[in-house]
């Protein structure tokens, strides 16, 4: 059996959702679809789940959501009339939800219902059985999946029967609709493959795979035939937008497949996703970057030496709402890279002082305009040429290393670059190792 989840691009109109249908019947083991909410059908449209956050806001305001509803209430009936469907079984529940967000129900569960609507819609026009996640999936407060999903959802799935599933969202420890971060639908995918058994978690986009680089930099960026779990992870870590990296967690204990093929190629083969791989020729898989980063410096002597230090340092960096995300230790010295999105300058001066005092500090800087690019591949460790080709084609462009950090993962080298230089960086990497 094959469990399918498709992105919104495949279900933005009557004619993708036509496509979604013809891919389905045409492999009989495709017994469980997992829908999106209809995304964007032109670059200058809009996605439904961002117009459901926008009634939220509004109502939020104490305005009223009705006209901005008007448009989400418009992309689900031109889907039906353009599937030639009667859309009476839908439209009170429009009006319900509208209802419901005017009366304060809340950004969660407006932005919820994007999916819950598509997937009544696509059950429907499948014939197949609709079936709620909410009160069958279950988010654990720190965002994580309760392991009593996948019971209760097992225990909902009748042998030979075929259903059609929202995604995105399940419900929180007191009961109420939560949702799972942008893209989550896929780790609803996940968490029915693994409550059902399937044999491939396939997750359909609009694109024929996971891009070795960012296909926007390079053209002719070739897709990745095989990659590992950790590979996705690693790449997604580093901002590619590969498929949602909490969607790998369910599968790991299971190692259930996973295909991302696309809905407008269907015959690609995409890219599997496996929990190993033969490295080969193929020690790597991709390099991409993710700017926005700030880096923290602090001096002490003998720092390192000092029993529980970094603990108090971090938790108390934690108090001021900066989680660093790399870390580099010297004798005397800690460096640190933090999203610069987690504090305000006003803040991180606060911080700082307070550090400094609090830890008898020589110094202690903040500076801004950081990226962070790794270059990610299950044989990473195995190729005694790796650290020099990267420097050699950085130096070329004349870009400086800030931050190198080979070894911790057996998966990734990860490199600081000023942020202006990322795009150049990401280039001649790929240049140097892939093409
Ligand atoms: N519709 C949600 C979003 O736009 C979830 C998803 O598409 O996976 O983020």
């Amino acid at each position: 059996m094959i469990v399918c989840k498709f992105g919104g691009s495949s279900l933005a109109d009557a004619v993708q959702i036509q496509k979604v249908k013809e891919i389905v019947d045409a492999d009989s083991r495709r017994a469980i679809v997992i829908v999106s909410a209809p995304g964007k059908r032109t670059s200058a449209d809009e996605k439904v789940t961002d117009m459901l956050y926008g009634c939220a806001r509004l109502v939020r305001e104490g305005r009223s959501c009705e006209p901005l509803f008007a448009k989400v209430a418009d992309r689900y009936t031109s889907i039906l009339s353009g599937l030639g469907m009667n859309g009476d079984f839908l439209l009170p529940i429009l009006s319900e939800v509208r209802a419901s967000i005017d009366a304060g129900a809340g950004a969660h569960w407006a932005a919820s219902r994007g999916e819950h609507l598509c997937a009544r819609l696509v059950a429907e026009y499948f014939g197949w059985q609709f079936l709620e996640t909410e009160g069958r999936i279950i988010i654990a407060d720190d965002g994580s999946v309760d392991e009593q999903s996948y019971t209760l959802l097992s225990a909902s799935l009748e042998p030979g029967t075929r259903y059609v599933v929202p995604g995105f969202y399940g419900s929180n420890g007191q009961g109420m609709v939560q949702t799972f971060s942008r893209g989550g639908s896929d780790i609803t995918g996940a968490i029915l493959a693994r409550a059902s058994g399937a044999e491939v978690y396939e997750n359909w986009t609009d694109v024929s795979g996971v891009f070795s680089v960012d296909p926007r930099l390079v053209d002719g960026a070739k897709v990745i035939g095989e990659m590992t779990y950790r590979e996705v992870r690693e790449l997604a870590g580093v901002g590619a937008g590969v498929f949602h990296e909490e969607a790998i967690a369910p599968l790991l204990p299971v190692a259930i497949p996973i295909n991302v093929k696309n809905t407008n190629a269907p015959l690609d083969k995409g890219t599997w996703i496996v929990e190993s791989r033969e490295c080969g020729d193929n020690p790597l898989s991709g390099v991409a970057a993710k700017g926005g980063y700030s880096r923290l410096t602090i001096r002490k002597l003998m720092l390192l030496k000092s029993t529980g230090i970094r603990h108090a340092l971090m938790t108390m960096m934690r108090v001021f709402g900066v989680r660093p995300s790399f870390s580099l230790f010297g004798i005397d010295s800690i460096v640190w890279f933090f999203e610069t999105s987690q504090a305000s300058e006003g803040v991180l001066e606060a911080m700082c002082a307070r550090l400094k005092e609090e830890f008898a500090l020589e110094s202690i800087e903040v500076d801004g305009g950081y990226a962070i690019l790794g270059v990610v591949g299950a044989g990473v460790n195995s190729d005694p040429s790796l650290i020099g080709s990267v420097s050699c084609a950085l130096q070329s462009e004349k870009i400086p290393i800030h931050f190198l950090n080979y070894g911790s993962s057996d998966t990734s080298l990860l490199i600081g670059v000023a942020e202006e230089s990322a795009k150049e960086a990401t280039i001649a990497l790929y240049r140097a190792l892939f093409a």
